[in-house]
């Protein structure tokens, strides 16, 4: 209550701008995950790895847009190709050589992607991925993990139910590897595909054994289900995706973040066989429409993110950043003695607030939802901005001082709170 109070008194601005907000917006915001009691902060303004607040605070970037602002706030070449071009003028309702060359970047970099289509957004990509199966198996169900997070249509968090996914669904249990193969198995020639992130992201960066994902891939061979691995997060992790550090190859793969550079994008992709249910040359393909999806600023920018900036050493380097600091973080803890642990894979982590191996989502107690909160807080006051649910995305403007610094504040905050936690 009093980190509460404190970070309340520190930033009267955001406090009025969220009353404002609240006066048009149900809950004062469009983005639900970025809202927190009592508000959220606005951000005004952010360069490289840095933000700044409406109060006038300024916060080094550990959230990296949740994996969207993996080339930070004002990476010239991405900016200049966007702006270039616009000046071409803004979207010219035709096919572009940009989209061309973002697709093929896109096939030659993921193993699993033979063919791919771009869209608005990552929830698009998973909707449409899912479109794909059910159109090209004649099949009508599909499986998701519970604890699973594929887009604001497809939430699957534990006790969520899919109301909002008029699909029939069926659920796995996150790396239970003979549950859910007798789950795929069970559903047999009902089931149109299994939907799953390789890592959970929303779900607390829990990552899939890679027993698990080779033993989906077996049983949806065995099946004829189509195996489709959201990558929207994980993408990152080598050139090729989770997928390609694995060797596990789905059918389909689904892409978004920053894969256009931080402008608004989503692709998925797959083997030709099955994307080519949308092939317009064919009678009856399935349509698939969207006034932005080709969008001149980030058909630009993603020829810049995937064909320049993010490839060979940065990407690997930028993975095993993320592992050493996680390393680090969990050393911190560990010497400490609380009960909090980070997971994850590369440059994306959780902190969660218990001992113990954690392998699938569960629910937080009310007790690690304070120490999560006191995390957050704490850290803020540090001057490092995370998710709210304790999530850390590196992005690469980062600076090795950022995240020594980050680790210095974090054992601050364990010799001050080690007590309660
Ligand atoms: N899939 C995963 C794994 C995600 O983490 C997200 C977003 O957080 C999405 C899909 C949805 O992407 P978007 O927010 O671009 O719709």
């Amino acid at each position: 209550l009093e980190a509460r109070a404190t970070y309340a008194a520190a930033r009267p601005k955001s406090a009025e701008l969220h009353e404002a907000a609240r006066r048009v917006m149900p809950g004062g915001n469009t983005r639900t995950v970025l809202f927190w009691s009592p508000f959220p902060i606005s951000m005004v303004r952010g360069e490289g790895a840095r933000l700044w607040d409406a109060d006038g605070h300024a916060y080094t970037d550990l959230l990296g847009e949740y994996t969207a602002g993996l080339f930070g706030h004002s990476e010239r070449r991405i900016l200049d190709a966007a702006r270039a071009a616009m000046d071409t003028g803004i979207n010219l309702a035709g096919a572009g050589a940009n989209e061309i060359r973002f697709a093929e970047l896109v096939c030659a970099r993921f193993p699993s992607i033979e063919r791919v289509r771009f869209t608005n957004s990552g929830t698009e990509a998973n909707i449409m991925a899912l479109s794909a199966a059910r159109a090209f198996t004649g099949r009508a169900e599909i499986m998701v993990a519970k604890g699973g997070y594929h887009g604001g249509v497809m939430t699957f968090a534990t006790g969520q139910s899919p109301v909002n996914l008029p699909v029939p669904t069926r659920f796995l249990a996150y790396n239970d590897v003979e549950g859910t193969v007798a789950a795929i198995r069970e559903a047999g020639d009902k089931l149109a595909a299994v939907l799953v992130e390789p890592m959970l992201g929303s779900g607390g960066c829990i990552p899939a054994t890679r027993e698990f994902l080779a033993a989906l891939r077996d049983a949806c061979t065995e099946t004829g289900a189509v195996l489709i691995f959201d990558e929207v997060m994980t993408s990152r992790h080598s050139e090729g995706g989770l997928q390609q550090r694995h060797g596990v190859i789905p059918d389909m793969t689904t892409l978004g973040k920053y894969i256009a550079g931080g402008m608004n994008v989503g692709a998925f992709g797959g083997r030709a066989a099955i994307m080519d249910v949308f092939d317009a040359h064919r009678p009856g393909a399935l349509p698939h429409a969207g006034t932005f999806n080709n969008n001149v600023w980030s058909m630009a920018a993603g020829c810049v993110a995937l064909g320049e900036l993010f490839r060979g050493e940065v990407v690997e380097a930028l993975f095993q950043r993320g592992e050493k600091l996680r390393a680090e973080l969990n050393a911190l803890c560990a010497e400490a003695g609380v009960a909090m642990q980070f997971t994850g894979a590369g440059s994306m982590m959780t902190a969660h607030f218990r001992t113990g191996a954690i392998k699938a989502p569960y629910a937080a107690t009310p007790e690690e939802e304070q120490r999560r909160e006191l995390f957050f807080l704490d850290m803020l006051e540090a001057g490092f901005y995370l998710a709210r649910r304790g999530m850390v995305a590196l992005s690469l403007p980062l600076a090795p001082t950022d995240l020594s610094g980050f680790t210095a504040a974090f054992r601050e905050f364990l010799n001050l709170r080690g007590p309660v936690l």
